[in-house]
């Protein structure tokens, strides 16, 4: 077998979104990518990533190309998954100020509040401490949800350090699944993605 037929691959989700943004952060860790948009997209797929964007319009959008349930089937059955922000949103199993139809992939057990930061404060940058990384997290919050509550067996990973946010809870991660508020691929930190890759979906990357 030649190394590019067993090389692993990993799925961004592409309805709508900051696509792009984290197909280079999978470029820079020499991780090879493919563009989910249908649900044969998913097949063979190492872990998945839900990127930022709109929630509501990816809600729309999953169930329109018939992604919705394949898709929820696959992460039941343990696919990994990294949702930045929309992509938090898509994977939460309860969403606080949504649009009543929009639909949920229930991955993450958590409650998470969409546009939770206000008009004040819609987008705004900060340095977070990061479970599991050693050096501050650069983070950039775009309309961002946060969590508010999460199951028992979810962890958090970074909470805002001060400020009127001070304490919400703006990273997790519930076994396989991880999920930012904000988007370290905006930002060229690959290091959150990275901890994703090897701890969630147990792949050797550099
Ligand atoms: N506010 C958007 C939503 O509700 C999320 C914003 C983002 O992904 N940057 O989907």
């Amino acid at each position: 077998m030649t190394d590019s037929v067993s090389r692993p691959v990993v799925g961004v989700l592409a309805l709508q979104g900051g696509v792009v943004e984290h197909e280079r952060v999978l470029d820079e860790l020499g991780v090879a990518h493919r563009k989910v948009r249908l649900p044969q997209h998913l097949d063979g797929l190492a872990a998945l990533i839900l990127p930022g964007g709109e929630s509501t319009t990816m809600s729309k959008l999953m169930r329109f190309n018939g992604l919705l349930e394949p898709l929820s089937d696959a992460l039941r059955s343990g696919l990994p998954a990294y949702g930045t922000c929309a992509g938090m949103i898509l994977l939460a199993s309860t969403v606080l100020d949504t649009r009543e139809d929009a639909v949920q992939l229930g991955a993450l057990d958590a409650t998470v509040r969409r546009n939770a930061f206000g008009r004040q404060v819609d987008s705004f940058e900060t340095d977070l401490d990061f479970a599991g990384i050693d050096d501050p997290v650069p983070a950039t919050f775009i309309r961002a949800p946060w969590v508010e509550t999460v199951g028992e067996g979810v962890d958090i990973l970074a909470t805002v350090p001060e400020g009127s946010a001070e304490g919400a809870i703006v990273a997790v991660r519930d076994g396989a699944v991880m999920a930012t508020s904000f988007h370290p691929e905006v930002d060229g930190d690959v290091r959150v993605h990275r901890l994703f890759l090897r701890e969630c979906a147990g792949l050797d990357v550099g």
